[in-house]
């Protein structure tokens, strides 16, 4: 933990407000899940040492504003002491995001939250050349707009169709919203080229003709908000979610090596810098965790 005697700038969660005569203080809430314990006691913090607000951030946090230099230190401690401490900004890894998954979403694909919670134990407030967000979606719905985040993750299902028991109802043809399913002559036909794998027809057949393969993780890099937004370059999907934090390893390397400082990932990605990363990740990834068919 860096401490407020280092310097307040050196607590990159600690923004200075417009005339610098007081700061606005971000938590470090993963993935946005907080308990009602620890957010009492942060609102009850806000009256003690900022005033009687607090602001939810786009990023699932929590901001503290017109704290003054002198509150910043036994701010820092009494967050600490809760569970929450200061979190991130500038050219760190901020706070990641994630959307709630199979913990309570019932289109989710992926346990998002997990996912998020071993991310932030490993990357949290590292300094980076550049600020780097991560996203994590259990669905294509993309509930964390993770394709506009520096590394972003969606969970996909693929279908697997079992026609033989196929009744020609047409329920999960209503369901699909990307018209990848069609009953012909009786039978229900996937267009893959349409299909996203957001495995939301696995939930809807009534008789269990569509099932759910293996969910796989699609990753993004480069993405970026602001001005001019960009999506993210989709650089691989992979099964198992070790893989897919391996990837994110990867990734997260060729930021810090890479990356220069004073522009945003998305504006410094070029074909060469591209190619170092599939290549590094030809190396690493073994090919029967790579999805290659559609
Ligand atoms: S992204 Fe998908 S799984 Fe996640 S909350 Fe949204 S709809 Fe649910
Ligand atoms: S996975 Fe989604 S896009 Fe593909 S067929 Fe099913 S509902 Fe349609
Ligand atoms: S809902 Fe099931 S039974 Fe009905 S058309 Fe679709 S796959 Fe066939």
């Amino acid at each position: 933990m860096k401490l407020v005697t280092e310097g307040i700038d050196a607590l990159p969660g600690v923004i200075v407000e417009e005339g610098a005569r007081s700061y606005t203080v971000r938590l470090r809430v993963p993935a946005g899940v907080i308990t009602p314990g620890q957010i009492k006691k942060v609102a009850d913090l806000a009256q003690e040492f900022g005033t009687d607000m607090l602001h939810l951030t786009t990023r699932q946090t929590i901001e503290i504003p017109h704290v003054t230099e002198e509150n910043v230190a036994p701010l820092q401690i009494a967050l600490e002491e809760n569970g929450t401490p200061i979190g991130a900004e500038h050219e760190t890894v901020v706070n990641i995001t994630a959307c709630p998954g199979n913990e309570r979403c019932r289109l989710a694909n992926v346990d998002s939250l997990s996912l998020a919670m071993d991310v932030d134990k490993k990357y949290f407030g590292r300094d980076m050349p550049v600020k780097t967000r991560i996203g994590i979606s259990a669905c294509p719905n993309a509930c964390v707009s993770e394709r506009l985040c520096e590394v972003g993750v969606t969970g996909l299902l693929k279908p697997v169709r079992h026609p033989e028991k196929c009744t020609g109802c047409g329920t999960c043809v209503e369901y699909c919203k990307e018209d990848a399913l069609e009953v012909v002559n009786g039978v229900i036909i996937l267009n893959n080229d349409r299909c996203i794998r957001c495995g939301s027809c696995v939930h809807t057949c009534p008789y269990d003709v569509i099932t759910a393969g293996e969910p796989w993780y699609q990753i993004t890099f480069g993405g970026k908000r602001g001005r001019h937004p960009k999506l993210g370059h989709h650089i691989i999907t992979v099964s198992g979610v070790e893989t897919a934090s391996k990837v994110i390893d990867i990734l997260m390397y060729r930021i810090y090596r890479h990356a220069v400082s004073g522009l945003l990932l998305g504006d410094q990605l070029d074909d060469a810098y591209l190619s170092i990363i599939l290549s590094e990740i030809e190396k690493k990834i073994p090919p029967e965790n790579i999805v290659s068919e559609w």
